[in-house]
């Protein structure tokens, strides 16, 4: 299939390129992200290809629909960012990398959580300035604190796998418990009593309307004083804002984000001679118990070579059978 690649960048293109060999398509890569403005470069094509800051809403999926796009291919689990019901009137396909590496975003969890903990950001940063004090850096054993994980689908559940080897005590909700936590000992609660008891809490769910501002003042409320909040999932989880006045008096005590909601004009870009545009980022860059990556949970060579094959392969079973067993259908929202 002729299909324009969005927001592409070197690292996606090397892996693509590699993957092309096995599943040959046409492909045409665009730094760009698909917004309304960029829309109209898919004429032409079969198909287009985006990440997880393309916006698909149902304005620019009708374009798509009149320019002849017949699939939209995600580079990624989560299609938050997709109108699934106008891509089905508009009978285009849209399908998924539904899992690639699950154990790149767990590990990436996981070490947001030993370098709050630990300081390490800081500690690298004394000791290369000569500067040998502790004070300052002082954390805490993890055997036996008890983690708390929201979603416990494919990362959640390598999550609380490898935090149980840390010896915690793993609480966890998800509308669907499954049975490989259950056999390794996490114990399913309400959200309130997650909330309630946790040291930690770690993010794994996607994004729908039931989990946007899940994590917001009410539900910071009923959390430990000095909680730590671990979110890779999808920025709008969280209600940044109300997170801000949470650290502020200290009812959070460490805050580990990789996604942001308003990361779509930032993350993936190289701002560091331009000032911030984002006052709540800028904000949230200025406590020194807070740590930010630029969505990159995922970046991985294993992750990056699993997305660019199954894309293709995606792609290929649209043109060649008009399924895949990876597409995303309504239901997924819905359930
Ligand atoms: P998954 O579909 O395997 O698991 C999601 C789990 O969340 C499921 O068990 C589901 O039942 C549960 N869930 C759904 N709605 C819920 C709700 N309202 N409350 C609680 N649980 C709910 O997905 P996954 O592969 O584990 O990925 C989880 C999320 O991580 C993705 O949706 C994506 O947003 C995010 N992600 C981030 C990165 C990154 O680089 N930061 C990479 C991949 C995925």
């Amino acid at each position: 299939m002729k299909t324009i690649v969005y927001s592409t960048k070197p690292y996606d293109r090397e892996f693509l390129d590699a993957a092309v060999r096995q599943y040959p398509h046409e492909l045409t890569y665009l730094d760009a992200r698909l917004t309304l403005d960029t829309v109209g470069l898919a004429k032409g094509f079969d198909a287009v290809c985006v990440f997880v800051n393309d916006h698909l809403d149902s304005e620019v999926i009708g374009i798509l629909a009149t320019v002849g796009i017949r699939a939209i291919a995600l580079r990624c689990a989560g299609f938050n960012n997709v109108d699934l019901k106008t891509a089905k009137a508009c009978n285009i396909k849209v399908v998924r990398v539904p899992a690639y590496s699950p154990h790149a975003v767990a590990e990436h969890a996981v070490g947001l959580i030993l370098t709050l903990n630990r300081n390490i950001h800081r500690a690298y940063n004394r000791v290369r300035d000569g500067n040998f004090y502790l004070s300052g850096l002082l954390g805490f054993d993890l055997n036996g604190r008890s983690v708390g994980v929201i979603g416990t689908g494919q990362i959640g559940t390598v999550f609380a796998k490898i935090m149980s080897g840390f010896g915690c005590r793993i609480l966890a909700y998800d509308v669907c418990p499954n049975n490989v936590c259950q056999k390794l000992g996490v114990q399913y609660v309400d959200l309130d009593r997650l909330f309630a008891e946790s040291d930690i809490i770690s993010l794994h769910c996607p994004l729908t309307p039931d989990t946007h501002h899940l994590i917001n003042s009410a539900a910071i409320r009923q959390m430990k004083h000095g909680v730590m909040l671990v979110n890779t999932s999808r920025g709008a989880v969280i209600d940044t804002q109300a997170v801000i006045v949470g650290l502020k008096s200290g009812k959070i005590g460490y805050l580990g984000l990789d996604v942001y909601e308003e990361e779509a004009d930032v993350f993936f870009e190289d701002l560091s001679n331009v000032v911030i545009p984002d006052d709540v980022l800028s904000r949230l860059l200025t406590f020194p118990n807070v740590i930010i990556t630029g969505h990159q949970a995922f970046f991985t060579r294993d992750a990056l070579s699993c997305i660019a094959e199954t894309t293709l392969k995606n792609i290929s079973d649209i043109e060649i059978q008009d399924k895949s067993l990876n597409e995303v259908s309504l239901s997924l929202v819905i359930r």
